[in-house]
C-alpha cells in the first residue's frame, strides 16, 4: 500500500515537473533567425486592378517604414512588446489604414476603436474596445497590460484609465481625414454664428461630409507580431472595426485568443477580417493550440486554420503568425492582404496581392 502511495507521489511529481518545463516541439525546431517581425494592414477584396499604382506605392512605403522601425528596435536589443507597440503606432498614425486616425465609422457616424497586445513571455495582455478619443489605442492596450490589474477596458472606462496614467485624449474630430475635418470645423464655426433656420440647412450639409468618409471602401486593420533577441514573442492588433458597424459592436481585434495571441512556447498571431468568425473560431488561440497539442508546424497550422476551418465557418480574412524559431506565416482567403516581414537580414519583404 505504502509503495503504491510513493509510486503515485513520484508519478505526480514527474508530471508536475514536466508540465512546468514543457517545451513544445514541432517539426520546425531549427532556429531560422534571431529576430523577426511580421505586419499586416488588413485583408480584403482588392486586387492590382482596384488599387491604383500611386496608392499601392503609398502603402508599400508605409509598410516599409513600419518594418524598418521594428527591425531597428529588435536589432538594438529592444523587446518584442516594444517593437509591436511602436510599429502599430506608425500604422495607426497613417490614414491609409483602418486603425487610429484612419478608422472607419460606425453606422451612427461615430468612431469606436479597438486594440489589444500580448506578451508571449509572461502571457500578460491588455486590450481596449469602443474608445473614441484615444489617438493610439495600441498604446492604451499596452498601458492596460503594464499598469493595471485587469486586462480589458471598454469605452469611457478605458479612456478614464489611460488619462489616469497620463495619456491625453483627442477630440473625435481627429479621426476624420484632414480635408473633411477642416471642412467640418469651418462649417461648425459658421453654424455657431447663424440663426436656427440657417443652422438646420448647414447641419444637413455637415452630414454629407460625414457620409463622404463612409463611402470610401476601407480595409486595413493593422497587426504586428515580433520575436526579439531574448526569444520572446509578442502580438498586437488595432482597428476601427468593420465599416458601418452597429454602435457597440465589438470584433475580434481586442479579444485575446480571437484576434491576438502570443505564447513563447508556441507562436504569436494577429488576425484581420470578419471578426465575428474569428471570435467563433477562437482563431488566434487555435493557432497556438495546434502547435502545442498537435505538434503542427506554423505553416501547416496557418493553412489549416484559414483554408479549412475559416472556410468551413464561412468567414473571410487572414492572419500573420511567427513562431519561436522565426518561421513566418501570412495567409488569407480574400483576394489580398497588406503584409510584410523582416528577419535578421534586415531586408523588408512586402506583399499586397495574392502572389
Ligand atoms: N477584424 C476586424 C473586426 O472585425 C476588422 C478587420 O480586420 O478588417 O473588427
Amino acid at each position: 500500500m505504502n509503495q503504491k502511495v510513493v509510486l503515485i507521489g513520484l508519478l505526480s511529481l514527474f508530471f508536475l515537473l514536466t508540465s512546468c518545463t514543457r517545451e513544445v516541439k514541432t517539426k520546425d525546431e531549427k532556429q531560422k533567425t534571431e529576430i523577426a517581425l511580421v505586419i499586416h494592414g488588413g485583408a480584403g477584396y482588392f486586387t492590382s486592378e482596384t488599387i491604383p499604382p500611386e496608392k499601392e506605392a503609398e502603402y508599400r512605403k508605409k509598410l516599409n517604414e513600419a518594418l524598418i522601425t521594428g527591425y531597428n528596435i529588435l536589432k538594438d536589443g529592444g523587446s518584442s512588446v516594444e517593437a509591436v507597440e511602436k510599429v502599430i503606432k506608425i500604422l495607426e498614425n497613417s490614414p491609409l489604414f483602418n486603425a487610429g486616425c484612419g478608422s472607419v465609422m460606425t453606422a451612427d457616424k461615430k468612431f469606436e476603436l479597438d486594440a489589444s497586445i500580448m506578451d508571449g513571455r509572461t502571457l500578460k495582455t491588455g486590450a481596449v474596445t469602443g474608445v473614441s478619443h484615444i489617438k493610439n489605442p495600441i498604446a492604451a492596450a499596452r498601458l492596460v497590460m503594464d499598469k493595471s490589474q485587469n486586462v480589458f477596458f471598454s469605452g469611457v472606462g478605458a479612456e478614464q484609465f489611460v488619462v489616469s496614467q497620463g495619456m491625453q485624449l483627442v477630440d473625435s474630430l481627429y479621426f476624420y481625414p484632414d480635408d473633411i475635418r477642416a471642412e467640418i470645423e469651418k462649417k461648425n464655426l459658421e453654424e455657431q454664428d447663424k440663426q436656427n433656420k440657417l443652422n438646420k440647412k448647414k447641419n444637413k450639409k455637415r452630414v454629407s461630409f460625414v457620409e463622404k468618409k463612409t463611402e470610401i471602401e476601407k480595409y486595413g486593420t493593422v497587426g504586428c507580431v515580433a520575436l526579439d533577441k531574448d526569444g520572446n514573442l509578442a502580438a498586437g492588433t488595432s482597428t476601427g472595426g468593420l465599416n458601418n458597424k452597429m454602435k457597440g459592436r465589438i470584433g475580434d481585434s481586442p479579444i485575446i485568443g480571437a484576434g491576438t495571441y502570443a505564447n513563447n512556447n508556441t507562436c504569436a498571431v494577429s488576425c484581420t477580417g470578419q471578426g465575428e468568425f474569428f471570435i467563433r473560431g477562437v482563431v488566434a488561440y487555435d493557432m497556438s493550440a495546434l502547435l502545442e497539442y498537435k505538434g503542427m508546424t506554423l505553416a501547416t497550422a496557418t493553412n489549416y486554420i484559414i483554408n479549412v476551418k475559416l472556410n468551413e465557418l464561412g468567414g473571410l480574412g487572414g492572419l500573420i503568425a511567427l513562431d519561436k524559431y522565426g518561421n513566418v506565416s501570412m495567409n488569407f482567403n480574400t483576394k489580398g492582404m497588406f503584409r510584410g516581414y523582416i528577419t535578421d537580414k534586415g531586408k523588408p519583404e512586402i506583399k499586397i496581392f495574392n502572389d
